[in-house]
C-alpha cells in the first residue's frame, strides 16, 4: 500500500552551535578562507545547503575548532542555509531544510541574475562569489533514509576521479541532478568537462543519526589529504582505522519526476535497493505504473517529499 516512509526518525545528532562562526573573514557572514604562502589549488567545503542536514556542520565546526589551516592553496569553510539551519525544531526537524526554496537547486545562473527573491535566493546570491573562487568543492549532506553513504559526482569523468581519488565512501552515483533545479554541484564550470574545476556531493547517511558526522568528518579529511593541503599528521591523527573498501560507480540514467499528487512507493524503498526485473512496478504516480527501465535497476535516494515537480527517485545501474 502507500509508503512514503511515515515512522518519525530517531533524532541523535542535534545542530551544533555556529554562532561564533557567524562573522567569517570574507565579507560573507558564516563565509571563512584561509590562504597560505605557498601556491595550490582553492577548496571550498560547504555545509548547510540544506539546514535540516545537520552533519557538514559539524564537520565544518570540527575543523574550525582545530583551527586547520592550509599548507598550500586556500581553504574556504562555508555554512549555506544558516537561516533555515536557524529553525531547527526537534519536533519538526524536516521544517528546516529551507525557508522559502530549495537552495540546492537555483544554480543555474540565469536563476541566480533573475529579478527573483527569496531567502535561498539571496543567500545564494551572497555565496555566489565565494563559490566562484574554487577550484574544487565538497558540498556535505545527508539523506531522509538510514542508507549506506554516497558521493554524488556528476556527469563529467573529472568528478568520477575525484571521487575514486578520496577512496570513500564506497557508492559513488555518477548523476546529472534534478528536473527542479541546478545544484550547487552542477553550478558553472563544475559542470564543463572542458574546466578542471569539479565538485563532489557527499550524502553522509541519515539526517540525525550520529554515524553521518563521522562519514561527514571522514569525508572532509580525505578530500583535503587528497590535494595535500593540510598538515599529513593532522589527517592521520583523525582518520578512521578502517580498510578501504573497494567502491563502485552507479550511473543514473535519470530521475523519476512526480507528475500528480497522488505519487507512492508500493514498498518502503529506502535506497540502493537492486531491483532484479525490467518492468517492475515501484509505484504509481496518479494512475500511471513506474516501472523500472531495466534489469538490475538500483534505486537511488527515493523521497518521503512526494511533490510535483520534485524527484521521487532517480534509476541507475552499476558499470564496471
Ligand atoms: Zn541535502
Amino acid at each position: 500500500m502507500a509508503s512514503t516512509g511515515s515512522a518519525a526518525p530517531s533524532i541523535d545528532l542535534l545542530p551544533v552551535d555556529i554562532a561564533a562562526y557567524a562573522d567569517g573573514n570574507t565579507g560573507i557572514p558564516y563565509v571563512h578562507s584561509f590562504r597560505a604562502d605557498e601556491d595550490g589549488p582553492h577548496l571550498l567545503i560547504n555545509a548547510l545547503t540544506h539546514g535540516n542536514e545537520v552533519c557538514g556542520a559539524h564537520a565544518l565546526r570540527f575543523l574550525l575548532d582545530h583551527a586547520v589551516r592550509p599548507t598550500r592553496g586556500t581553504l574556504t569553510l562555508s555554512f549555506a542555509n544558516v537561516a533555515a539551519y536557524g529553525r531547527f525544531d526537534v519536533s519538526r526537524p524536516s521544517m528546516s531544510r529551507y525557508v522559502d526554496e530549495d537552495l540546492n537547486r537555483v544554480w543555474a545562473p540565469a536563476v541566480l541574475d533573475s529579478r527573483r527573491s527569496s531567502v535561498e535566493l539571496e543567500r545564494a546570491r551572497a555565496l555566489r562569489p565565494a563559490i566562484d573562487r574554487a577550484d574544487f568543492l565538497l558540498d556535505i549532506h545527508s539523506m531522509q533514509h538510514d542508507s549506506d553513504p554516497l558521493m554524488l559526482c556528476g556527469l563529467a569523468d573529472k568528478g568520477r576521479q575525484l571521487a575514486l581519488g578520496l577512496g570513500f565512501p564506497a557508492h559513488v552515483v555518477a548523476d546529472a541532478g534534478h528536473d527542479a533545479g541546478v545544484r550547487m554541484r552542477d553550478y558553472g564550470a563544475f559542470a564543463d568537462a572542458r574546466s578542471r574545476k569539479a565538485a563532489l556531493l557527499v550524502e553522509c547517511g541519515q539526517h540525525w543519526a550520529l554515524e553521518s558526522k563521522t562519514v561527514a568528518i571522514e569525508t572532509t579529511l580525505r578530500f583535503l589529504r587528497h590535494f595535500d593541503c593540510v598538515d599529513p599528521s593532522f589527517i592521520a591523527a583523525h582518520l578512521l582505522p578502517v580498510e578501504a573498501e573497494a567502491q563502485r560507480v552507479i550511473e543514473v540514467t535519470g530521475p523519476v519526476t512526480i507528475s500528480s499528487d497522488k505519487f507512492y512507493f508500493t514498498k518502503d524503498y529506502t535506497g540502493l535497493e537492486v531491483v532484479p526485473q525490467a518492468g517492475t512496478i515501484i509505484g504509481y504516480d496518479g494512475d500511471a505504473a513506474v516501472r523500472t527501465p531495466y534489469d538490475d535497476c538500483v534505486l537511488i535516494m527515493p523521497s518521503r517529499r512526494i511533490t510535483p515537480g520534485q524527484t521521487a527517485v532517480r534509476f541507475g545501474r552499476y558499470v564496471a
